[in-house]
């Protein structure tokens, strides 16, 4: 069986997890699988690349950039000594290439006083440049012949979009002759996150884009199974961090889990199923530090059990955007709208609109504020609209489950749970699909309205 394992941050986070990372690679080695694992960097790390990048545009102070490069050597040379004894010396090597590297790139960026997307997307992909030849390392040391390989050599070609980007399906051809023609002899340990674009540029796949980078070598490589090992058992029902009471899924299908994910469910990133459902791949979601649990499959399958709701999940810092006041008569304005959006960079999660079109609501997050405002500030000076408001401190709560297509009286239920709780609603949403209904509440009632939802449908037991 061919097998793509992809382990996320806090799985290769320290010297105990990347023992137990070898030990199920060389578990599944063993039992005559084709092996391609794709590594996260470790924990927080891309979080302080990113933030050192940030400071170092404006401000002066060098000591800081050597005591952050310094920190950095020494918890990736300590984890390599330890889990791989007999490598230090040539790892080591490669390391401190990469680590001046990634100075040099950040002393002009000071120098520039400028941070473009392509030097940032460059950047931050240096996380998993230093993780991956550590776990290589450690699976050469207990006798399992090993490479390390970044994504862009591996074949990951993308669209270009820096910080955001999408392979493009020509990756494929290319991962099947450069990994997978070598796997039946070597384990790759190919860097997460990043891909190059057509011209050669570092092109970084988003946040957490790890899970993509695995889904799409696994889809390159033709993979019978692909595995995301994490820290959690698998998809659970809701956040664990959030709602203790959170349960393990079995099963659930691509559309459910792209849903969970687009709507906050960190587990998998919310395009890396893509791949997967493109070429039939069952992924499994499973922890790293608790092996023998089997995890959750997400599959193609629709498991149409007696549950109507799966799983409820919340994104915090959103913002609401109310434009009013359309110009009467005058068709399609609602799409200059999304249009001047779009072309801001603003994604817009939810759309709610009124039946006489004169007005809209919509949900972006935060962070996307100022270049909305820019954007429909334009639209008003164009007379198209009379005003538009932000609320701020509001969370989104998503509710999926494939069963609720075609049963009745779901809005109802779930209106019935939150009104119970005192909790208002600003805004609801259902995708056509019939697979989610998502709503937005004031801030102080995310964490309430995802728990009056996971008691209304008993989530926390086997059954309903
Ligand atoms: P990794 O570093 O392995 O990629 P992440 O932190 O990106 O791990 O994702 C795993 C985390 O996702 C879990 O620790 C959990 O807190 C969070 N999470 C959010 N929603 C869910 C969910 N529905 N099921 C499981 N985990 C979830
Ligand atoms: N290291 C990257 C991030 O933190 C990618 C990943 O971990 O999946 O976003
Ligand atoms: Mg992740």
């Amino acid at each position: 069986m061919r097998v793509v394992m992809k382990f996320g941050g806090t799985s290769v986070g320290d010297v105990d997890a990347i023992r137990k990372v070898v030990a199920i690679i060389k578990e599944s080695h063993e039992q005559g699988n084709e092996v391609a694992v794709v590594v996260s960097a470790m924990t927080k790390v891309t979080d302080q690349i990113i933030a050192e990048a940030e400071r170092i545009v404006t401000c002066t102070d060098r000591k800081v950039l050597d005591t952050f490069m310094s920190d950095l050597r020494t918890r990736h040379i300590t984890t390599l000594e330890a889990v791989a004894p007999d490598y230090v010396e040539e790892v080591t090597e490669h390391i401190d290439i990469r680590l001046e590297r990634l100075k040099n790139i950040l002393v002009a960026v000071h120098n520039l006083r400028e941070l473009t997307p392509r030097s940032r997307d460059y950047i931050i992909s240096f996380g998993e440049k230093l993780s991956a030849p550590i776990v290589s390392a450690a699976l050469r040391q207990i006798g399992i012949p090993s490479f390390q390989i970044s994504g862009c050599d591996a074949g990951i070609l993308t669209d270009g979009v820096h910080g955001n980007a999408t392979a493009l399906h020509e990756s494929y051809a290319r991962i099947a002759e450069r990994i997978g023609s070598r796997l039946a002899n070597e384990i790759p340990v190919i860097q997460g996150f990043a891909g190059c674009s057509k011209e050669g540029a570092v092109t970084t796949l988003g946040r957490s884009g790890s899970d993509y980078s695995g889904a799409i070598i696994g889809a390159g490589v033709d993979a019978d199974e692909i595995i995301i090992w994490t820290d959690v058992d698998g998809v659970m029902t809701t956040d664990p961090r959030m709602i203790s009471e959170a349960r393990v899924i079995d099963s659930i299908s691509f559309i459910e889990m792209m849903e969970m994910s687009y709507f906050g469910a960190k587990v998998i990133h919310s395009r890396a199923l893509i791949p997967a459902m493109e070429k039939d791949i069952p992924v499994y979601v499973r922890n790293t530090f608790n092996a023998s649990h089997p995890g959750t499959l997400v599959s193609r399958e629709t498991h149409t059990d007696e549950r109507i709701v799966k799983a409820v999940s919340l994104i915090k810092n959103s913002c609401l955007v109310s434009v009013s006041g359309f110009t009467t008569g005058r068709p399609g304005v609602a799409g200059e709208i999304f249009t001047a959006l779009a072309e801001a960079g603003v994604n817009v999660m939810l759309i709610s609109q009124g039946s006489s079109e004169l007005n809209i609501s919509m949900i972006i997050t935060e962070d996307q504020m100022a270049q909305a405002e820019q954007a429909l500030a334009a639209i008003t000076e164009r007379g198209l609209v009379k005003k538009y408001s932000f609320t701020t401190n509001v969370q989104v709560v998503s509710v999926v489950g494939a069963g609720m297509r075609g049963t009745p009286g779901t809005i109802a239920r779930i209106f019935r749970s939150l009104g119970e709780k005192h909790i208002n609603v600003l805004m609801l949403s259902q995708g056509s699909s019939e697979l989610n209904i998502s709503f937005v509440v004031n801030e102080e009632d995310g964490i309430k309205a995802v728990r009056a939802i996971h008691e209304e449908y008993h989530l926390d037991k086997e059954s309903e």
